[in-house]
């Protein structure tokens, strides 16, 4: 059984689902089998980012009991499985989170490492999210407002048995406001793992479809996903 890592901020628009989708890639480029799971089941976009089309069946329909499981599985760039949501708020309807969990016994088996993207928040989504990891990865701004949110979600997924290994600072400016990588570590009481700038190539690529890492791999955001990757992979 591989690694099951979830994703996740209190505060929405954080990252979450750039980050899963560029070190997805990074990790099937390093040659480790990856399955990237869309968990944000009200808002999924990440087979948007990925620039992937044409997907009748989604997790939504595995959850509403409507497909199989291995028919939403699908491949999208450099090799990297993808289990995408639906989009349509019919879908949504219909899906039964709880699923999740049980289906997550599935899909562990079969990867090296299962990246899951978590919805904002505290709501029932999102805590089944945090459930569904055995690890978590927080993914936040570098402002105070952000962080708070990422204490209460780290709180809430130790309580569920899920391992905080650390924090992505994303969006880093290095503007005096900010709070130092030091302070954040105080806060959170985890390691800073990786400090992805603030980048305008990240808006390109997904508006492209392309991930970043694959369309400007030596931009400053993808070399630093790159980096995250290679500490997750155990390549130094
Ligand atoms: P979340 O999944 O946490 O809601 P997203 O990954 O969708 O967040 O990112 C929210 C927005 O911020 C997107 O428009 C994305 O392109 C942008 N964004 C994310 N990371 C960066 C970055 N490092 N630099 C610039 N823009 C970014
Ligand atoms: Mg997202």
């Amino acid at each position: 059984e591989g690694r099951s890592i979830v994703f996740a901020s209190g505060k929405g628009g954080t990252g979450k689902t750039t980050t899963v989708a560029n070190l997805g890639v990074a990790l099937a480029q390093f040659g480790k089998e990856v399955i990237l799971l869309d968990a944000d089941l009200t808002m999924a976009n990440l087979s948007l980012v990925l620039g992937m089309e044409d997907i009748p069946i989604t997790l939504h329909d595995v959850l509403a009991r409507e497909a199989d499981l291995k028919d939403a599985i699908y491949e999208g760039p450099a090799g990297v499985k993808v289990i995408p949501g639906g989009l349509s708020l019919e879908k949504v309807k219909k899906a039964k989170p709880e699923r999740l969990r049980e289906l997550m016994r599935e899909i562990g088996q079969m990867a090296d490492f299962v990246l899951i993207d978590a919805p904002a928040g505290l709501e029932m989504t999102s805590v089944t999210a945090l459930l569904i990891g055995k690890e978590l990865i927080i993914v936040t701004n570098p402002e105070i407002s952000a962080i708070t949110d990422s204490l209460k979600t780290k709180l809430i997924a130790e309580k569920l048995g899920t391992l905080p290994l650390g924090v992505v600072l994303n969006r880093v400016t290095n503007e005096k406001t900010e709070l130092s990588k030091e302070e954040i570590e105080a806060i959170l009481e985890v390691p800073v793992l990786a400090m992805i700038p603030e980048d305008p190539e990240v808006k390109r690529a997904s508006a492209y479809g392309i991930p970043l890492v694959i369309k400007n791999p030596t931009s400053p955001a993808a070399i630093a996903i790159k980096q995250l990757a290679a500490k997750l992979a155990g390549i130094k």
